[in-house]
């Protein structure tokens, strides 16, 4: 029976980005077309679930390109790769397939275009992330890494009137503003991106726990903990009103002493993440009276990115099949759990 004074909010959007979506569908797809064993360089996206997902069907996960055999297939993961990972890759003869999402290669562009033009790039991010690793690489010697406010400090640069600042796409809206307005102090002259870095998918799923947050005495993320910006919206949440927030891989690991005195039950999931999960934890709290579901929502998207083209053309010339109906038409998919 539902108990009245118990509730959750669901938060729309949640989970699955467009570029999140592309590479998973990539992986899948590449599969199905060329057989097992297929290469993927890095987790294709942060989640456990998908990656493990992944693997039981005959994707190879490795660290680095050297690590794949001559000759094989390999995939690059949405957070995408540095131009030198490409140059590996081509000396081994390696067919590649790279699902970088275009919202970072819109990143790498802008690192590019202002490298080329002598600006110092500030590159606000988490030191280590991929996403960092890759940008940082397109021009190493332009590129200062900005990990937050607190490092404003020790930023140096060559002339303070030829400073721009980018950002990995998956950081906290605030505390990057935060960083950007430390940096302004700095060097007053310090321009923006053309257009934001911080992805539409990272705005949205923020702004809509921002939404709920003051209403929900727990915040439960459904996320894995090496994914940024799951793990930015546990501290959203948290830092605009939420009693408790806590990040789960899945519904079993919600210790059900959380659930003690409380009402509301604020219910969202990072980019990388699976509906079924989330539909997981929907399930163990309905079981704990839990049942009366709201959803929230703060936007609609309906964004969808084409297939990598190296893999679009294999598609078509293999398999005959047509990628835009793959892409147009979830029944196309044999994405299992993974959607
Ligand atoms: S979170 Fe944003 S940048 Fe990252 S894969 Fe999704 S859409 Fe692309």
């Amino acid at each position: 029976m539902t108990d009245s004074t118990k509730r959750v909010l669901l938060a729309a959007p949640r989970g699955y980005c467009a570029g999140v979506d592309r590479a998973v569908v990539t992986v899948e797809k590449a599969l199905e077309l060329y057989g097992p064993p297929v290469y993927v360089r890095k987790e294709i996206v942060h989640n456990k679930h998908v990656v493990t997902t992944l693997q039981k069907r005959g994707a190879v996960f490795v660290d680095e390109t050297d690590e794949v055999p001559e000759g094989a297939t390999v995939i690059f993961s949405a957070h995408g790769v540095a131009p030198i990972v490409h140059e590996e890759a081509r000396a081994l003869s390696l067919k590649t397939i790279d699902a970088t999402c275009p919202l970072v290669t819109k990143v790498h562009r802008e690192a590019v275009r202002f490298a080329n033009d002598d600006y110092d790039i500030l590159l606000i991010g988490h030191e280590g992330h991929e996403e960092v690793v890759g940008t940082s690489g397109e021009a190493p010697e332009h590129i200062t890494l900005v990990d937050g406010p607190d490092d404003v400090a020790n930023v140096q640069v060559r002339d303070p009137e030829k400073v721009v600042w980018l950002s990995q796409t998956t950081l906290s809206v605030d505390e990057t503003m935060e960083t950007v307005r430390r940096l302004r102090e700095r060097f007053p002259a310090l321009q923006d991106p053309p257009s934001d870095d911080i992805c539409y998918a990272t705005q949205n799923r923020q702004l809509a726990v921002k939404q709920m947050a003051a209403d929900t005495d727990l915040m439960i993320v459904v996320g894995s903990r090496n994914s940024s910006n799951s793990v930015r919206l546990v501290e959203v949440a948290l830092e605009h009103g939420a009693g408790a927030g806590h990040l789960v891989d899945y519904a079993d690991e919600i210790d059900p002493a959380w659930l003690d005195g409380v009402s509301t039950v604020g219910v969202t999931s990072g980019a990388s993440v699976p509906e079924v999960l989330v539909r997981d934890v929907l399930t163990f709290l309905a079981e704990r009276g839990y049942a009366d579901v709201e959803t929230v929502v703060s936007a609609e998207e309906s964004l969808l990115f084409a297939l990598p083209n190296e893999l679009r053309r294999d598609m078509k010339k293999l398999s005959g099949q047509d990628p835009e109906k793959v892409r147009h038409d979830p029944s196309a998919l044999d994405a299992g759990s993974l959607h």
